[in-house]
């Protein structure tokens, strides 16, 4: 591998050649990433689970991925088309001899770190990456030890590292990285590494895309149905063993809510079983992580009111999911991520004062509410800030290709086909005068 320096000189080197330019070679690009995809489909559901335990073929995997690759080489032919514009009749324009144009243009080389709990959720960003026309640069999570080195092994099997190249390393190689100049980073992890990364683009002005986290909220209404609450939330929970950015990390109701939701959660607990026998029930990523989300549990004031899923196993890094009832806002488990299977409860009088806590502390990548309330509904939408909203379930608005991002201290850009894409390039506007018939398409 030759040094970071000279690997991002040969990739904007590429770049400003016009080598990433074409319609066929970004295509090409793309094609090649989905065989690399399909061909080590196994090796990659291997190393993801081997890593974390999550079962192969789930949100942000493989499958997911290809979804991806799909609804870009569909769509990518009208995402570059230029577009002609109007031209207005006015003192600064003549219609017979001016034309508007809008063409997109790709930025240079981008760099991706990505995090350890959805190795692929960045997959998007480098799909996109390479329909606008843009080199990458990946730079894996050091916390997969079994996935980033296999990534780093495949990728120069399918491409030149002119065009896409992995790099391995924990801190001290990414500080070093992230010395080089870049026309993009996105990084997905948390805030205060956020911040690490957002002060080295400062130095060339680099743009960022920030995929952070949270505290996700749910609250549930007094009109809620207590069944669907069960699922979304348990689901939820379960699901990387509470290890994702859209987590359901905390709830919040009425006091007079308050037994009925935990009937509710202990129902829906119950019904999973003994967790610690499910092999693809996913683990605390490591000790460190381990002991983190067990160190929530000996500084809350708060009270397990349920434990569920099997008995605590610290070689093996099972946690069952606490529920835990919490009083104050100020208890740790309201303030830091949970970013594990426990569950805090907290009351508040009312719905208001609930919209109050969400509006007053940092915006979260997202929120939930539970009720067959459409006003509140309405009034949750509108009137609290997140990334994005699932009303009467969890984490199902990450769909239907729409955007996704937080805001505020959970983040910034968007994620997902013609979002990603257009982030990922510049759209550039040009008056051609003098009657002069140009055509911009690749
Ligand atoms: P992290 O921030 O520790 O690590 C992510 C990447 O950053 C890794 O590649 C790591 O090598 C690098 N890194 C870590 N410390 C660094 C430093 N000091 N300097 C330079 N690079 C550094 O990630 P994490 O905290 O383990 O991940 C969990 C967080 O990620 C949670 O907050 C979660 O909500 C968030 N997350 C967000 C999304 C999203 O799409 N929004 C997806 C997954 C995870």
């Amino acid at each position: 591998m030759v040094s970071y320096s000279d690997l991002v000189k040969k990739q904007r080197e590429f770049y400003l050649s016009g080598g990433t330019l074409d319609l066929a070679g970004r295509k090409k690009r793309i094609e090649t990433f989905k065989k690399l995809l399909i061909e080590n489909k196994k090796a990659i559901d291997d190393a993801i689970y081997n890593d974390i335990r999550r079962h192969a073929s789930v949100m942000s995997d493989v499958d997911y991925t290809l979804a991806e690759v799909e609804l870009t080489l569909k769509n990518m032919d009208e995402w570059l088309k230029p577009r002609k514009f109007e031209t207005p009749k006015d003192a600064q324009y003549d219609p017979s001899s001016d034309e508007l144009h809008l063409v997109q243009e790709p930025l240079g080389v981008v760099l991706i770190i990505s995090p350890w709990n959805a190795p692929l959720i960045c997959s998007s960003a480098l799909i996109q990456a390479f329909a606008a026309g843009n080199t990458v640069i990946l730079k894996p999570s050091e916390l997969d030890p079994t996935y980033a080195p296999l990534i780093a092994k495949i990728v120069p099997k399918y491409f030149d590292e002119k065009e896409f190249a992995v790099v391995e390393g924990g801190v001290p190689e990414t500080a070093e990285l992230l010395k080089e100049r870049f026309d993009h980073i996105i990084y997905t992890g948390c805030p205060p590494v956020a911040k690490i990364i957002m002060s080295a683009a400062a130095k060339y002005l680099t743009p960022v895309t920030l995929e952070l986290g949270g505290k996700n909220p749910v609250f549930v209404d007094e009109s809620a149905d207590l069944s669907v609450l069960a699922k979304g939330v348990v689901g939820a929970k379960i699901f990387n063993a509470g290890q994702a950015c859209i987590c359901t990390d905390y709830i919040l109701c009425t006091p007079a809510m308050k037994p009925k939701v935990i009937d509710a959660l202990k129902t829906g607990f119950d019904a999973l079983g003994d967790m610690s026998k499910v092999p693809a029930n996913a683990r605390i990523v490591n000790d460190r992580h381990f002991k983190r989300v067990q160190g929530l549990l000996k500084d809350t004031k708060g009270k397990v009111v349920y434990k569920a899923g099997g008995e605590t196993d610290e070689k093996d890094r099972f946690l069952p999911l606490h529920l835990v009832e919490v009083d104050s806002p100020d208890d740790v488990l309201m303030q830091e991520e949970v970013f594990g299977p426990v569950l805090p409860i907290m009351t508040v009088p009312s719905f208001d004062a609930a919209l109050n806590h969400i509006k007053r502390n940092e915006k979260p990548l997202a929120a939930y509410i539970f009720t067959e309330d459409a006003e509140q509904t309405r009034r949750f939408v509108r009137e609290t800030s997140s990334g994005g909203v699932t009303v009467n379930g969890s984490c199902a608005h990450m769909a239907g290709g729409l955007p996704f991002g937080g805001v505020g201290n959970s983040g910034m850009g968007r994620l997902m086909g013609r979002y990603a894409f257009d982030m990922l390039s510049h759209e550039k506007p040009i008056c051609v005068r003098n009657k002069l018939k140009a055509n911009f398409a690749l």
